[in-house]
Parts: structure tokens; sequence; C-alpha cells
């Protein structure tokens, strides 16, 4: 099941130059594929997979996810689509486009190709649960209207698209419902909650805490998510397989950690909860331990401090100085403190 590194065809990673797509092409070149990367650059970018320009088994391609076709591929990993709340909601019909339309590319390729495919589904396809931890068998309470629906109903939609392909046209699936993950190469202004409180803890800005601070997500760091996707395209399983860190932490915790790993003396300044926003997340893994044999290892405090690295780079490169830099604010969901 696990693409061969003789097949002279790529592994196509759509998405291949955000976050997460990137930190996988980097992995697959390494075990000695092939890399064809597609993306349009919307929320990746080319500096991601700039140190791979140079491989000569790796290819990036700007297009679009919803009009790729005629792609060679020996296995297709299915990951374009932006995932940080205010990226994904600024242009919310072309985000449940890109799910819909872009994963129903992927799987025409898949299909053309006879070869598997992995879809990047999330923990999002089980809205605000009322179920907790959340196991695969849960089917989520999700609303179709609120302003997080075109990202949930969407990812929805291309999981059912990946399990009719499955049985229309005998596509070979893995659906990979990803909980929140963080790491290296997140945006500094990509306004995702560990992005946005370590760099406002290293600018000395005002930690942006939306509600209580009391809604729970669990962490993963980008290491062992890649490590769970690769896992799950080798083993075969086609049922949907929760990957996510099962440690819990509330937002006033996480806000609390960052503070005393960066040596920051931010305040933290409440701001309202954004619409729809889930009170708890954290997955239920027996299904990811027994059947491929995975568990997150890297610990929040260890991936915190090296994601801490990263963005300090990042923005102490470009840091804005002056009164003016003092008045930046990162993106937030239209919420005013
Ligand atoms: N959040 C916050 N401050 C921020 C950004 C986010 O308190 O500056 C909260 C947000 O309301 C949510 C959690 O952090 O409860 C995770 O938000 P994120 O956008 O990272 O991802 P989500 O899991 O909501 O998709």
């Amino acid at each position: 099941m696990t693409p061969d590194t003789r097949d002279p065809r790529p592994v196509l990673v759509t998405g291949g130059a955000g976050f997460l797509g990137s930190h996988l092409c980097e992995r697959l070149l390494r075990e000695g594929h092939r890399v064809l990367a597609v993306d349009n650059l919307s929320s990746g970018r080319v500096d991601n997979l700039r140190h791979l320009l140079v491989h000569s088994g790796f290819e990036l391609r700007q297009q679009d996810a919803t009009v790729l076709q005629g792609v060679h591929a020996c296995a297709v990993f299915n990951l374009a689509c932006p995932a940080s709340p205010p990226f994904y909601q600024r242009d919310p019909i072309g985000t449940t486009l890109t799910c819909v339309l872009g994963t129903l590319r992927a799987l025409d390729i898949a299909h053309g190709q006879r070869v598997p495919l992995l879809q990047a589904s999330t923990s999002e396809i089980y809205g605000d649960p009322d179920v907790h931890p959340q196991p695969e068998t849960y089917r989520g309470n999700v609303s179709t209207t609120g302003p997080r629906a075109c990202y949930d109903e969407g990812k929805r939609c291309a999981e059912t698209l990946c399990y009719d392909y499955a049985r229309q046209h005998g596509v070979s699936i893995r659906v990979a419902r990803i909980f929140n993950t963080y790491g290296p190469r997140m945006l500094p202004d990509d306004g995702r909650v560990v992005s946005n409180f370590i760099v406002q803890a290293l600018r000395g800005e005002d930690i942006t805490l939306y509600g209580d601070g009391q809604q729970s997500r669990s962490f993963c760091f980008v290491e062992d998510t890649i490590d769970g996707l690769l896992r799950l395209m080798a083993s075969g399983v086609e049922q949907p397989v929760n990957l996510g860190n099962p440690h819990e932490v509330t937002m006033l915790e996480l806000a609390e950690r960052v503070l005393r790993l960066t040596a920051s003396r931010s305040r933290l300044v409440h701001h309202p909860l954004p619409a729809d926003d889930p009170r708890r997340r954290c997955p239920d893994i027996r299904l990811a331990r027994t059947q491929l044999d995975w568990a997150p290892r890297v610990p929040l405090d260890e991936g915190l401090a090296r994601t801490v690295a990263h963005l300090r780079a990042v923005t102490g490169a470009s840091a804005p100085r002056g009164p003016a830099a003092r008045a930046r604010r990162l993106p937030s969901r239209g919420v005013t403190p």
C-alpha cells in the first residue's frame, strides 16, 4: 500500500506549499519518492519549499486544486484548502469550492491512475461536539449556516465524495481527521491561536484570549501529524481515522504556557468568542493506536518551544519597529475588544 519509490510517477500533494503540505513533501522526498506539489499559493508559501526546489525529484506547480487534471501520480495526498478560520472565512464560497471541487479533481486523478488517495479531513467535521472525546463514529454537531460552515460542510462533503468514489469507482481511499496541528512554518499572521499567542508574546503585545479562555483544544506537533498521515496511507485502512494529540488544554492554559516559554510580560486581554467556536475538542485516538500503531510523541512544551524558535526567527526578521508596530494587530475574526 505504500507508494513504491521505484515508480517513476511522483506522489501528488495538493496544497503542497502549505504548513502541513510542505512538511509532507519534505518527508516524502527524504523517503525516496518523487513529489509533485500543487498549490495556488493563497495560504501556501514558496518559501516553505525553497530548500526543496533544487531536488531533482521535486516539482512545484502553481495551480488551483479545483482545475487540476491530467496529472500522473503514484499516490495522491489531497491537502489543498486554507485551514485557519480567518483565512478560510475570508472567501467562504472559495473555501467550499476548494473542498468539494478540489477533492473531486483529486479523486478523478486517483481513479484515472488507479492509485490511492488520502483525504486531509478535519476534526471540524464534528462541529461543536456534544460527545467528548470524539471517536470516529460520532456524526457531529455542525451548523450549515454559520461562518465555519464553508469549511466544516465542505470537508464533510469531501469525505462523502471519497466514500462514493470508493463504492462507485473502486478508488482506494484514506480519510485522516486531523485535529489542531502546530509547529514550524505556521504563518505568523494566519490567525490561529498558537501562532497568534506566540507572536503576541514575542512582540510584547496583548494576548487575545477569545471568550473566557475555558474552551479547549488538543494540539498535535506537525511531525507527529505527518507521521500519522504516512502510516495511514501505508496501512490501507479505509475508514476515517482521527489524528491528533489527546492532551487537551484550555486556551487560558495555552496562553499561560506561551507566556512562560517566551518569558513575556504581555497581558491577557479577553475578546468576544467568535460565532460557533467549538467549546471542547479532543480526539479519541484508539483507532490510530491499534490500526496504525501511531500516537503523538512530542510533548506540548517541546513542540511550543520549537514553534517559538521558528516564529522568533520569522518575526525577528520582519518585525516592524516604532509606534506603528505597537499598533499593529494580528488578524482576528472581526471581534473587537
Ligand atoms: N483563539 C483565541 N485567541 C486567538 C485565536 C484563537 O482565544 O487569538 C481561540 C479560538 O476562539 C478557539 C481556539 O483558540 O477557541 C482555537 O482557535 P484556532 O483559530 O486556532 O482554531 P480552531 O480550532 O478554532 O479551528
